[in-house]
């Protein structure tokens, strides 16, 4: 029954897991909102040509990860793969150029057509921030900042690192990328054939390869340090001296490129050992070519994502919700009372778990299975004598309330005694 299968490199997030995912997302929020990111919502699928040049046609997301389809009205659309390129996008059709400088915060899903292992996967999720129409280093500082704010309040700040380089500004990148293809072509015959591929295409891209022929190549690369101009140098010593003065360690990385066409000066990753090979939980970097590329004014940007899958699996157990409070009537009274005295616990803030069917050993069974703190039973006869009887069921001591109507106010002691 393959149509009962869930589609490869796709997952069910149970209860568990969703939980999870949201204490990542939600931890982020709060803190994006420290720093005036406010959430922003795009669609999960946008016209194609929002995302292929923009991303690069070479790179390996739009050269091979898009999940692109045609509508029935012959529009060709894909699932986007990130989410950069759907917030400026966003920002364009809104017309919100103006009103600069513009802080967004995101969560949501991604896809991207990969081969699936732990840690990636085809649907997948991230938090994400861009920070627009800000050209100063303090921008990349404070971005920066904020992941690393994240990682500590999600309790895994020690366990990542901060890897950083440069890529320059785009006259820095256009002459390292020139070095970069004199060098590689003289070795082209001993590159991987992706390597070779991305020669004419993307050739900043072979600095990333995780070939092992490649890499020994890599070494004896030229550095970018070489080919930044003044300007690029000046600005890369800012954003370092941000970072130090603000106490976030960094490790430079000059073999640090990132995927995407569209990143200049700052680009960083916080890495993890402690997930094998898929060790990138946070990256990002400074895009100021991005928004007039697609379409819109000059302006300045800078954003992160980060694999909320990966951050998942980091982070401690979260809290588990209010254990619950088990209503177990038994017979056709109890059964009637049960339903208004559960409206009447939930408006004083107790999750309340209705049995619903069963004699009463199996209603208690299935209390035990929710692991309720109390159980409230509501006989015919209790129900007759206007009591029910209160059940600690972690001391299994219990005894009659008083109920008048359907107000239990001496339950509602009892049970916030015992803080359930
Ligand atoms: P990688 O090198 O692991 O493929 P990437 O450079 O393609 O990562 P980005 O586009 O920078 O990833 O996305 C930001 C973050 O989103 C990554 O650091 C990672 O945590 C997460 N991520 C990216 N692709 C996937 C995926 N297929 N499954 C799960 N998480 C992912
Ligand atoms: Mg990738």
């Amino acid at each position: 029954m393959a149509g009962l299968q869930p589609v490869r490199g796709t997952q069910d997030l149970l209860p568990d897991a969703a939980r999870r995912h949201r204490q990542v997302s939600e931890t982020a929020r709060a803190a994006a909102l420290l720093y005036g990111f406010d959430e922003i919502v795009t669609p999960i699928f946008e016209f194609t040509e929002v995302f292929a040049r923009p991303i690069g046609e070479h790179t390996d997301i739009v050269a091979k990860e898009m999940y692109s389809l045609e509508d029935r009205g012959g529009e060709r659309l894909s699932l986007r793969p990130e989410n950069t390129a759907g917030v400026v996008r966003a920002v364009l059709s809104n017309g919100l150029t103006q009103s600069t400088p513009l802080k967004f915060f995101y969560s949501g899903p991604m896809f991207r057509y990969e081969r699936p292992q732990k840690g990636r996967f085809r649907q997948f999720h991230q938090i994400g921030v861009e920070l627009l129409g800000v050209a100063q280093a303090q921008a990349d500082i404070e971005v920066i900042a904020l992941g690393q704010r994240i990682l500590n309040a999600l309790g895994i700040g020690e366990r990542v690192v901060l890897e950083l380089n440069t890529l320059g500004d785009p006259g820095s990148r256009a002459a390292y990328r020139g070095a970069l293809v004199s060098y590689f072509s003289s070795r082209r015959s001993e590159l991987s054939e992706d390597s070779q591929r991305r020669l004419d295409a993307n050739p900043l891209r072979i600095l990333d390869s995780k070939d092992a022929g490649d890499i020994r190549i890599n070494s004896d690369a030229p550095a970018f340090d070489q080919y930044l101009n003044d300007d690029s140098r000046d600005f890369f010593a800012q954003v370092r001296d941000g970072l130090d003065r603000l106490g976030i360690e960094f490790r430079l990385n000059p073999r640090l490129v990132r995927g995407l066409d569209y990143y200049t000066h700052s680009v960083f990753e916080f890495v993890t050992t402690d997930l094998g090979a898929q060790g990138t939980v946070l990256a990002g970097g400074r895009y100021d070519g991005l928004v007039s590329l697609m379409g819109g004014p000059e302006m300045p940007g800078v954003g992160w994502a980060g694999g909320i899958e990966r951050l998942a699996m980091m982070i401690a157990e979260p809290s588990t919700p209010k254990r619950p409070v088990a209503l177990v009537p038994v017979g056709e009274a109890g059964e009637a009372l049960a339903l208004t005295i559960a409206e009447t616990l939930r408006s004083e803030g107790f999750a309340v778990e209705l049995g619903y069917s069963g004699n009463l050993s199996r209603r208690m069974r299935r209390a035990n299975r929710v692991n309720a703190r109390a159980a409230v039973l509501i006989g015919d006869d209790e129900a007759a004598r206007n009591v029910v009887t209160f059940r600690d069921l972690d001391s299994g001591e219990q005894e009659e309330v008083p109920m008048v109507a359907s107000y239990l106010p001496e339950l509602v002691r009892r049970l916030k005694a015992l803080d359930a």
